[in-house]
C-alpha cells in the first residue's frame, strides 16, 4: 500500500504555484542600468517607479500608466515603454492609454485575470484605438515584441481598445497569444 502523503495534491499545487508566482513578481523584474528611479511607498511597501524621459519616450508620460484605483502606484516597466514608443513612432499617430499598471487589488476588481494579471506586471496596457489605427497597431505590434494582444473592437467606439503586453510564455498564460473580449 502507498504511504499516505501528509499534503493533499491541492496543497502541493498551491505551494508550487506560490513559489512560481513569487519568482515572477513585478518587484523582481530588473530595471536596465541607467534608468532613473524614484522610490514611493504604498501600504508600507517600497515600490520603485520610473520618471519621464522625453528623449527616450517623447510621446508618453509615465503618469499615463499609473494605477487608476486611486492608489497611484505605477510600476510600468521601462522596456515596455520602449516597445510602445517604437510602435507609436512607427504608426505616426497618438496612442491614448486607457489603462496601464494596475495594483493587484484593482486588477482583481476590474479583470478576470485576478491579482496576478498581466497589468500587475507593469508590462501591459490597453490602448484606446479603433478602425484604421487599430489595424496599423495589430499589423505592427508583434514586430515590436508584443506577445499578448487582446482585441476589443465591438460596440461603442469610445469603449474600444487593444490590450498589448510583452509577457513571456507562462505562467500568466500562453504567449504569443491573441484573444478577443
Ligand atoms: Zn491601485
Ligand atoms: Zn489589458
Amino acid at each position: 500500500m502507498k504511504k499516505q502523503n501528509s499534503l493533499t495534491w491541492m496543497q502541493k499545487f498551491t505551494r508550487l504555484f506560490r513559489q512560481i508566482a513569487g519568482r515572477v513578481t513585478t518587484h523582481s523584474l530588473p530595471l536596465p542600468s541607467g534608468t532613473k528611479r524614484r522610490t514611493i511607498l504604498s501600504r508600507g511597501r517600497k515600490m520603485t517607479a520610473i520618471k519621464d524621459d522625453p528623449q527616450r519616450w517623447p510621446n508618453f508620460k509615465v503618469s499615463e500608466f499609473a494605477c487608476k484605483c486611486g492608489c497611484g502606484t505605477n510600476l510600468i516597466q521601462p522596456h515596455y515603454l520602449d516597445r510602445l514608443q517604437g510602435l507609436r513612432t512607427k504608426v505616426g499617430e497618438p496612442i491614448p492609454v486607457g489603462s496601464g499598471y494596475r495594483c493587484p487589488k484593482h486588477n482583481q476588481k476590474v479583470s478576470s485575470t485576478g491579482p496576478n494579471g498581466p497589468h500587475t506586471t507593469g508590462r501591459a496596457s490597453d490602448v484606446r484605438v479603433s478602425h484604421q489605427l487599430a489595424y496599423k497597431i495589430l499589423q505592427e505590434a508583434p514586430r515590436f515584441g508584443f506577445t499578448g494582444i487582446g482585441v476589443a473592437q465591438k460596440g461603442d467606439v469610445k469603449g474600444r481598445f487593444i490590450h498589448l503586453d510583452d509577457l513571456p510564455d507562462r505562467p500568466r498564460g500562453p504567449r504569443p497569444h491573441v484573444w478577443s473580449y
